[in-house]
Order: structure tokens, then C-alpha cells, then sequence
């Protein structure tokens, strides 16, 4: 078996796709794949018992030619720098697909944060965050949760930048809890989006929610509400897995008591209304629609030639390889790709940001509805150019999202 490729090797063949289909020279290539800005910081922590222990952190910013670094905070124990400069990347053309006005940036802390306390956790956030203060603000570099991370890490950030500027700066994270400049609607809007991904999806083959089974590899912040907004539609679930393990139940989950299993125990490992099921073979359920809402490169040429499902919405970033994405177009799988996909997520932490900056807030319904829009839209421009052109779903999304920033590029021109 060949080691599944790194999600920055994906990232870049993805970008030379895009590049050739837009006939690009080797220079703007260049521009392209390179960070604009990247920073690796050491972050001593003092544990809880006294002693000492040294972390490193990272923030990456892919590109800043449309408007401030934007992108997500990632503890985990396996990230390094190539996995961040790879998430940056899909970013900068995600942004970009949803026209907001923002580049890409990411970043991260190797660390596992279950195996720390919350003050811990609160003393790294807060280390971390001063290091890499000169690069931070919300005209320079928005941060936003992304796995391992929540709305108190952002809180953190956000408190942290604020008390050395002197003043309460909301607009620096998105992402935060209502009570300190939050937005509505922001915790689920990852999966309300990738929920209007998939419905638009489905609409363009003659096929409703209502009318198809799922399968969700995930269940934390994106996996879950995404499976109570199917349930809702009348999808039926079949499928859950966590990184403990997975469940089936054919003839479609409880969602609600699934939720509440969760709550109490941690995992949906032990759901007493379904079976237990090999999380590998999650990916390969007879379903109609599948959503990775994991990590990176889990569909690769191995595990994607065993996918059933006629659909794969991307709630990950990066879920595919470049391989597994050969495979699944020759079997005739169609994947919505993540940049499109999960999109929604900053769709609504754009829309924080600039509430932030006006200091005025906004309904729910107006968020909803304003995301809904958004998505549908950039739905259609991509779809439009799949069919016009003859390309995949993946393709589309990255020709437009690589223009624009391309666009931005050249006609912002080169200094000196
Ligand atoms: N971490 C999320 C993502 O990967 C959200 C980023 C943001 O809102 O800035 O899209």
C-alpha cells in the first residue's frame, strides 16, 4: 500500500490543475503556491504540576492580495507546518469561491488538547497568541475555531490581543460566543452549508433530501449538526463515526438520542439503537450521499475505489487525494469539493466580522438567509462552469477561486 499523499502534496497538484487549465505561466504559478507570510512559534507551557514543557505553533499566511489573512486555529497532535501551509492554501481559493473579501491563513499548535487541562489549554492560547501578535488584527489576519479549537479559544485570542492593544477588539477572532461579539448562527453555519451544498447538488440530478440515505465520517462540530439538519430534511442517516469508532443502522438513526448519547458518554461508540460498525467501512456503505467531515486524505486511491455512494460532499477540508479524486470521477462519483462545500463556515464568520467592525448585530433569520444566498450562488457559478467547461466539480471551484485571486494579482500589479 503506497502512504496516502500529505495534504500539501494535494493542495499543490490541485493548484497546478487549476493553473494549467487556466494557462498561467510559471511565474503566477509561483506567486500562487507560495506563502505570503508564515511563522513558527515556540510556546513554552508551565503544566498544572510546575513543570515545564515546550509546544510549537504555527500561523500560515497563504495569501493577502484580496484582503486580510482569514482561516481557522487547529490543536492537534499531528500538525506541523506542511498540513498548515496545505490548509492556508484551500483558504485563500475558498474565500475567494465565496467572494468574500479576505486571503487564506491557518493555524496551528501541535498538541493534543484532550490530554490537557482548561487552563492549560487557556495558558497556550495565550502564549501563542502573543507570539504571533505583530501578524494578527482584524485588517491583518482573522482567526476563526477549527479542530481541537472552540468559541473559549477565541475568546482567549481575542482577550489577549485586546488587553495588550489596550481596548476590546472583536473583529480579531470570529467564531466567539455571543456574549463577546459573537454572531448568530456561527457555530452551525459550517453545516448549514454544507447542508445547501448538497441539496443544490442533489436538485441538479432530480433528487430530493427526502429521498436519499447518508453516511457522516465525524461527528463534532460539523458532523453533528449536520446530521440533526439531514434528519430534519428527511434524510435518512444511516451512518455516524468519531474517532473512537462507528455506528449503522439501516433503516436510517435517532439523530436526537444520538445527540444525547454523545453528550453523556463522549463518542457514538455504545449507541444503543444501532450496531457497531468497522469505521473503515463507513467510507464504502451502500449510501447514496457521503460526508467526510473528518480530517485530510482519507479518501485515497485505496479507499475511494470502494466508495458506493453516487455523491461526496466535502464537510472536511481535504478529505480527497489526488488520486482518490481519479478514482472517484472514473466511477462516476460526483464530488462537491470542500472549498464549495464547507464554505459556509466563513461565510458566517465574515458576516461576524463585519458586525464586529460596525458594532451592529444582526438577526438570525438575516444570517440564514444571507448564508443560504451565498452558497446557492456560489453553488451555481461553479456548477455553470463544470458544464460549460467539461470539468469536475473540483476543478470548477478551483479555476474560479484561483483566478480571482490571480485577478486580484495582476491588476493590483507588482511592487517595486
Ligand atoms: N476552520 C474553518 C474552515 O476551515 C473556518 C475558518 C474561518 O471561519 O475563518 O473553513
Amino acid at each position: 500500500m503506497n502512504p496516502s499523499p500529505s495534504p500539501l502534496a494535494t493542495a499543490r497538484a490541485q493548484l497546478a490543475t487549476a493553473v494549467q487549465i487556466l494557462g498561467y505561466d510559471d511565474g503566477m504559478h509561483a506567486v500562487l503556491r507560495q506563502p505570503r507570510r508564515e511563522l513558527h512559534v515556540a510556546v513554552p507551557l508551565r503544566r498544572d504540576d510546575g513543570h515545564v514543557e515546550l509546544l510549537h505553533g504555527y500561523r500560515v499566511q497563504h495569501n493577502i492580495s484580496r484582503g486580510p489573512g482569514k482561516g481557522g486555529l487547529r490543536y492537534a497532535p499531528g500538525v506541523d507546518i506542511d498540513e498548515v501551509r496545505a490548509l492556508a492554501m484551500w483558504m485563500t481559493w475558498k474565500c475567494a469561491v465565496v467572494e468574500l473579501p479576505y486571503g487564506g491563513a491557518k493555524g496551528g499548535v501541535t498538541i493534543d488538547p484532550r490530554a490537557y487541562s482548561p487552563f492549560e489549554l487557556e495558558r497556550v492560547t495565550r502564549r501563542y497568541t502573543s507570539e504571533i501578535m505583530p501578524m494578527i488584527g482584524p485588517e491583518r489576519d482573522v482567526m476563526a475555531p477549527d479542530i481541537g479549537t472552540d468559541e473559549q479559544v477565541m475568546a482567549w485570542v481575542m482577550d489577549t490581543y485586546s488587553v495588550n492593544r489596550g481596548f476590546t477588539i472583536p473583529a480579531v477572532t470570529t467564531g466567539k460566543p455571543l456574549a463577546v461579539g459573537g454572531s448568530l448562527g456561527r457555530a452551525t453555519a459550517t453545516s448549514r452549508g454544507v447542508l445547501h451544498a448538497a441539496t443544490a447538488t442533489l436538485r441538479d440530478a432530480g433528487v430530493r433530501l427526502d429521498e436519499v440515505s447518508a453516511a457522516i465520517q465525524g461527528f463534532g462540530k460539523v458532523g453533528a449538526p449536520l446530521a440533526r439538519f439531514l434528519h430534519e430534511k428527511g434524510c435518512r442517516v444511516v451512518a455516524v463515526g468519531d474517532e473512537r469508532g462507528a455506528i449503522v443502522r439501516t433503516d436510517g438513526l435517532d439523530v436526537a438520542a444520538l445527540t444525547a448519547h454523545v453528550a453523556r458518554t463522549g463518542s457514538v461508540v455504545g449507541f444503543a439503537d444501532a450496531d457497531p460498525l468497522d469505521p473503515a467501512e463507513l467510507l464504502a456503505l451502500d449510501v447514496d450521499v457521503l460526508f467526510p467531515a473528518a480530517v485530510e486524505g482519507v479518501l485515497d486511491e485505496e479507499s475511494a475505489a470502494r466508495v458506493k455512494a453516487r455523491w461526496v460532499v466535502e464537510a472536511a477540508n481535504g478529505p480527497t487525494t489526488t488520486e482518490g479524486d481519479r478514482v472517484l470521477a472514473d466511477r462516476g462519483v460526483v464530488v462537491v469539493p470542500d472549498i464549495l462545500a464547507n464554505a459556509g463556515g466563513v461565510v458566517v464568520s465574515y458576516f461576524e466580522w463585519v458586525q464586529a467592525n460596525q458594532a451592529y448585530w444582526w438577526t438570525e433569520r438575516e444570517i440564514e438567509e444571507r448564508l443560504e444566498h451565498r452558497m446557492l450562488e456560489a453553488y451555481a457559478t461553479v456548477s455553470q462552469v463544470s458544464r460549460a467547461e467539461g470539468i469536475s466539480l473540483r476543478d470548477a471551484a478551483l479555476v474560479i477561486g484561483v483566478r480571482r485571486v490571480a485577478e486580484a494579482h495582476l491588476i493590483r500589479g507588482l511592487y517595486p
